[in-house]
């Protein structure tokens, strides 16, 4: 008898793992569960649709006559209410029960609107699939101002795609800067300045209280603080969590998402989970707030599940990426625990490279954990593998064809005595000099430089 493969979510890592198994194994069974009612599309490019820029049809990725093709059976508007792994049965909605062998749970993320009066209004949408997408680009057309609530990867989308559309956006920052949990803080600038550039009025440290509405229609937003926003078109729920509420109960183990091994095995037998529901075990920096909800990881996930799901050997997939993104037409990818501030164990190299390119390395005592690349696509990859490794600086610093990256120290934290380079006089440099201090030889009168890398110190010639 063929293997009932059965998927639930058709985002990238759902429909990454049908495609694999179908093209493995050509007698298996495979179905897709969705509570969606279109066939996979690219859910990163729903701003792109928003303005205008691709139809639906250039969205949609596959058809549903592709999945007929592929004897891929598609159940659109098909929600799951519960995984029942004693059984290996799936609960759907209307109470039938799906019988599997083995099953990828792939449901993605929730998007978590604020809890605040007039969330119910006409005008307050979210944007986290085609048919809201859909819905906003209607709303869109009666709209002159637009209120964001919120950062992260939808709030961006929304902020770019309304700003082009010509109409006047106003963005809701919590905190001081924009999107602290993903971005460092010169990253951060870096975006302020390219949605202000853009027209988006950023408001800092602002939360919202209430939306306003009339005749069952938003108008506005009133903020904690008690200003009033005007707003036609108010945009809700750019925080997200893993959407695990169909395992809860069912005694597979969750943190934040769902616990997965490397191979992407959750704790029940012939279940598995990929993409932004699934949690490693193992991860250290999948707290509430900086969980990557990642297009390119889900999709790489997506292959390793499904070699899982065929009892083959599954590689881990090395995806360390939380964020790759265009934003303006630029490049943006965060890896790792590149926000991070330094600070303690962890050190911070910045690289900027022009005015338009930055890249920033994090690391935790010797091992490279986080990397920001902003402006260019160049090195992600690399960057990307070797956070993923935990790799050392001497690595990082070979692969990139760098000069070994290293933070700049502090300064010296003892006085040490060395001879000039040239008349090799003994010279005393005192506690607390910075690296790259100018002095001048008392002997010779050479002018010199205090070279210090936060372990030795020597003294160079001044080259002017
Ligand atoms: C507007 C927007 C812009 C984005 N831009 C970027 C970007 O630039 N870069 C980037 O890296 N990421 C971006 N993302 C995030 C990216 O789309 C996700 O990280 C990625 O889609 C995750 O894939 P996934 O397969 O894990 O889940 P998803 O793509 O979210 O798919 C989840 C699937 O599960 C289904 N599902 C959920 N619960 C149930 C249930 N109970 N029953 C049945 N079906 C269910 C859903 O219908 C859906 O089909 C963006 C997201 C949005 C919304």
């Amino acid at each position: 008898m063929s293997t009932h493969f059965v998927i639930i979510g058709n985002g990238a890592a759902g429909y990454r793992a049908a495609k694999a198994l179908r093209r493995a194994d050509s007698a298996a069974q495979v179905s897709i569960l969705t509570e969606e009612r279109h066939p996979f599309y690219l859910r990163r490019q729903l701003g792109e649709f928003l303005a205008g820029n691709l139809t639906l049809g250039e969205v949609i990725f596959q058809s549903r006559n592709a999945y007929r093709r592929e004897r891929l059976d598609l159940f659109l508007m098909t929600r799951v209410e519960q995984v029942d792994p004693p059984a290996h049965e799936v609960v759907l909605a209307n109470g039938e029960r799906v019988r599997y062998d083995r099953l990828l749970v792939a449901t993605g993320t929730h998007a978590v609107p604020p809890d605040i009066p007039g969330t119910d209004l006409e005008g307050v949408a979210t944007f986290d699939t085609l048919t809201q997408a859909q819905e906003v680009r209607r709303l869109v057309k009666d709209v002159r101002d637009a209120a964001i609530l919120g950062e992260g990867i939808v709030g961006l989308t929304l902020a770019e795609s309304l700003a082009a559309l010509g109409v006047r956006v106003t963005q809701l920052v919590r905190g001081e800067r924009f999107w602290p949990e993903m971005l460092d803080e010169a990253t951060s600038a870096r975006v302020e300045d390219l949605l202000e550039g853009a027209g988006v009025t950023l408001l800092r440290q602002t939360e919202a209280r209430t939306v306003i509405g009339a005749g069952g229609r938003a108008i506005g937003v009133e903020t904690a603080a008690g200003e009033t926003l005007r707003a036609e078109l108010v945009a809700v729920g750019c925080r997200r969590r893993p959407a695990i509420d169909i395992v809860q109960g069912s005694g597979i183990q969750v943190r934040q998402g769902i616990l997965v091994s490397d191979a992407l095995r959750t704790s029940a037998a012939d279940v598995f989970a990929a993409g932004d529901v699934a949690e490693p075990t193992e991860s250290e920096e999948f707290g509430p707030d900086d969980a990557a909800f990642c297009w390119q990881r889900a999709w790489a996930q997506g292959g390793v599940a499904a070699a899982g799901m065929l009892d083959r050997r599954a590689e881990p997939a090395l995806e360390a990426m939380r964020l790759r993104t265009a934003l303006f037409g630029r490049d943006l990818a965060v890896i790792g625990r590149g926000h991070l501030p330094a600070g303690g164990s962890v050190a911070a190299v910045e690289m900027p490279d022009g005015p338009e390119v930055f890249r920033r390395l994090v690391f935790q005592d010797d091992a490279l954990v986080g990397a920001v690349v902003f402006g260019t696509g160049e090195s992600v990859h690399e960057l990307n593998r070797l956070v993923a490794e935990r790799a050392g600086r001497r690595r990082v610093a070979l692969a990139l064809g760098l000069q070994e990256a290293q933070p700049a120290p502090g300064p010296m934290p003892t006085t040490q005595a060395r001879h000039c380079p040239i008349c090799a006089a003994e010279i005393v440099i005192h506690y607390g000099t910075a690296a790259g201090a100018a002095i001048r030889c008392p002997a010779c009168s050479t002018d010199l430089v205090v070279r210090w890398d936060g372990q030795n110190m020597w003294l160079d010639v001044s080259r002017p």
